[in-house]
């Protein structure tokens, strides 16, 4: 039997590929906007980084992780995302160095977990991502949800709901954390052993258990909302009244909790509120992280960021039945006859070439109706035909394919005579 791509991961053919090239390209360019500058990290990583990075009651950590030995016996793993590797980077390289402060970074590339795979959920994804590292300003915050509502907007989704909470500093995570253990330590045996686990390790986590969340104790939880101290309500507050500023709508939701740990302040989250979008709405997660960096081994240094998967962007793009911008045709299609004229394409396709134009030519021998059939199917502003009694004469003609004009150029400056005409 054939061997067959493995679960949960997909081929991107061509036809298919220019969405991802598009949302990749428009992605860079609003981060050039916002003074955001890519950074790559290696696809595995130290098992341990996630560990710290992510937190060991997480899922990913505890479930999701691809994780292997190599033949060192070092333990590694595919990154299943990327704010922890950027962070370790920012502190490995002593990023908090840099003139420029705060440091603004983003990243795309794939990453792994071993999740059961369905509508919006693969094994491997690809995630695009920014941190700005340094700064505790509000606008910060702001700006980076503004970077993120951006890109879909530039895409053309329009039926987006953005979500945001706060999670308060330490003291008021403490309060909290408190308050929620009261709540549901006297019923805890009727929830799964999960959050059996998490009520004195993380009880925040237990709001985000997928298998308990219609628990009547959950929505008599209390609200992080009611526990932030002053300081991280003034935050709270300045971070909503520049999102108002910048015209950006938002809704409070106080259940909002990231499933990762270190996040302190700012949550968000973006939907798709496109009818017939699949059961998993969630487009985009992010979210201000203070404690990472140190306990990445660097200096207390605090940071936000956020992530998305291209592939639930393209999915909520398709519901939207937003256009792709198509990538337009080809510049030229080569159509010759006869032997002599065959090679003589080889030169000038690569005269061609050389020169910046986008050429193709005919390699199944096939005849003039049908070579011409593929200028059209190619989307070929000119066909360039050379015919044997062309050749001896020193000349071509090209075809302009959306008038039908013809005119000769000469052989010997074809390229520049070329350039004219397009
Ligand atoms: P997270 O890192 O879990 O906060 O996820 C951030 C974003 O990554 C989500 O909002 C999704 O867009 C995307 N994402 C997470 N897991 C997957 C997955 N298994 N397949 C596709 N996209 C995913």
């Amino acid at each position: 039997m054939a061997v067959q791509i493995p679960r949960g991961t997909q081929d991107i053919l061509p036809g298919e590929v220019e969405k991802w090239q598009l949302i990749e390209e428009t992605a860079k360019k609003m981060c050039q906007l916002y003074q955001y500058h890519e950074i790559r990290t290696p696809i595995f990583e130290h098992t341990e980084l996630f560990q710290r990075g992510v937190g060991d009651t997480t899922d990913i950590v505890q479930k999701e992780m691809y994780s292997f030995q190599d033949r060192g016996g070092r333990e590694l793993t595919l990154r299943p995302e990327g704010t922890a590797a950027v962070v370790r980077s920012f502190a490995e390289n002593k990023m908090f160095g840099n003139a420029t402060q705060p440091v603004k970074l983003y990243y795309l590339g794939p990453m792994f977990r071993y999740e059961r795979p369905q509508a919006g959920r693969y094994r491997q994804f690809v995630q695009f991502g920014v941190e700005a590292l340094g700064s505790m300003d509000p606008a910060i915050d702001a700006e980076v949800i503004s970077l993120a509502m951006g890109i879909y907007r530039q895409l053309g989704l329009k039926k987006l709901r953005l979500v945001i909470n706060s999670l308060g500093d330490k003291e008021s995570r403490v309060a909290h954390r408190n308050a929620l253990i009261n709540h549901f330590q006297p019923r805890i045996q009727e929830f799964c052993k999960d959050c059996q686990s998490r009520l004195e390790k993380n009880p925040l986590r237990i709001l985000d258990c997928k298998k308990d969340h219609d628990h009547e104790l959950m929505g008599s939880a209390p609200s992080i909302l009611d526990y932030l101290n002053e300081e991280s309500a003034q935050y709270f507050n300045k971070v909503k009244e520049y999102l108002k500023a910048m015209k950006i709508d938002f809704q409070v939701d106080s259940t909002l909790v990231r499933g990762l740990d270190y996040y302190n302040h700012t949550a968000f989250e973006i939907m798709s509120e496109a009818e017939g979008f699949g059961a998993i709405t969630t487009l985009c997660g992010g979210g201000r992280y203070n404690g990472l960096v140190k306990e990445m081994g660097g200096p207390d240094t605090p940071g936000i960021g956020f992530a998305f998967s291209i592939e639930r962007l393209i999915s909520a793009m398709e519901t939207e039945e937003v256009q792709f911008e198509r990538e337009n045709g080809i510049d030229a299609y080569i159509i010759s006859l006869g032997e002599e004229a065959k090679d003589y394409s080889v030169t000038l396709l690569e005269d061609m070439r050389r020169a910046g134009f986008s050429v193709e030519r005919d390699y199944m021998d096939k005849k003039l109706k049908a070579q011409f059939k593929a200028a059209e199917r190619l989307g070929a502003t000119h066909s360039i035909i050379i015919g044997e009694d062309e050749l001896k004469n020193g000349i071509v003609t090209v075809k302009n394919m959306t008038t039908g004009e013809q005119q000769e150029c000469s052989l010997q400056n074809f390229v520049e005579e070329y350039s004219k005409l397009s």
